[in-house]
Order: structure tokens, then sequence, then C-alpha cells
């Protein structure tokens, strides 16, 4: 099933310049960029981000992170692109992480994990309406699009 996932590469991304880089390996596997933005994110949106994680302990250090410097934020279509983008991006835990995962081979701080991913598809639903107006999302089709249709779409 076609689905629509929202990506953060977090500060500690673009303070390392890695976010052309993670976003390279989400477009080198086939996802769709149909959304895309550099953002500086105020205390509201970031809180409304994670509120899932509000009382939590590092949830006040968390905001805090998120809100320091800016980040890009990306929304990627595909295939299943909702478990795809999860298991691409690793284990919370960098020391969990396999090598392979973009936490994985890029990241040691939990804190400093590099990366947002939506983990199901109301969360997905939820966080796109978050960071995207509706309009920010773009629907277009690729050359290779018409080929996954079958022969009618070619
Ligand atoms: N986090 C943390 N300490 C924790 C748990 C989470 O600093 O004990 C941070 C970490 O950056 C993580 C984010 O909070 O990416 C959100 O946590 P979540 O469990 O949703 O992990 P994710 O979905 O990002 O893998
Ligand atoms: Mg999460």
């Amino acid at each position: 099933m076609t689905e629509r996932t929202l990506v953060l590469v977090k500060p500690d991304g673009v303070q390392r310049q890695l976010a052309g880089r993670i976003i390279a390996r989400f477009e080198e596997r086939g996802l769709k960029i149909v959304g895309l933005k550099f953002v500086k994110v105020d205390r509201a949106l970031a809180e409304r981000h994670y509120a899932v994680h509000k009382g939590k302990p590092f949830f006040d250090g968390l905001v805090a992170f998120i809100t320091s410097s800016p980040l890009v934020a990306i929304a990627f279509e595909g295939p299943n692109a909702i478990g795809m983008v999860r298991t691409m991006v690793g284990a919370t835990k960098p020391a969990d992480a396999v090598p392979g995962t973009i936490r994985g081979d890029l990241a040691v701080e939990m804190g400093q994990n590099l990366i947002h991913a939506s983990d199901g598809p109301e969360t997905a639903a939820t966080e796109l309406a978050i960071w995207f107006r509706p309009e920010e999302l773009v629907s277009y089709e690729r050359e290779i699009d018409r080929w996954v249709r079958g022969p009618e779409a070619r």
C-alpha cells in the first residue's frame, strides 16, 4: 500500500552537515519526496510533535534540543513507506542500531540520533499535518510510476 511518512533530520544532522546524505539514503532507496522544508522550530510545534512523550524524563531536553537549531522536515511517499523508513532509521538507541541503518552508521548518542520518523499510520497522518499544510504536500508522477501502475498507465 502506498503510504506517506514524516522524516525529520534533527538539529544534530543539520549541524553535522549530514542532511543531504540522510535524505539521499531514502531517495536512493526509491522513496519519493512529496514535501520538504527547512525549519527553526518553536516550542509549541516541538511540544505538539513530541506530545506522546510529555511527562517523560527526557521530554524537556528533547524539546530544548529540537528547538535549538534548524531541522529539515521531509514527507516521503512509497509502498509501505512508514515501516520501510523506520527500518532504515534503526533503533532509537544508536548502540542498538544495526550497521546499515542510518543511526547504526552515523550516530552514537540517544539524544543525538539524527532523525525522527513516524512510527505508524496514525502517527504519520498526525505528524504530516503538524509539519505540512495540505498544499505543501505535492502529488506528482514519475516516469517509473507508470510501470508500477501497469500497462494501461503506459
Ligand atoms: N530519547 C531520549 N532518551 C530516551 C528516549 C528517547 O533522549 O530515553 C529521544 C531520542 O532522541 C528519540 C526521541 O527522544 O529519538 C523520541 O523517542 P522515541 O522513543 O519516539 O524514539 P524514535 O521514535 O525517535 O526512535
Ligand atoms: Mg518516536
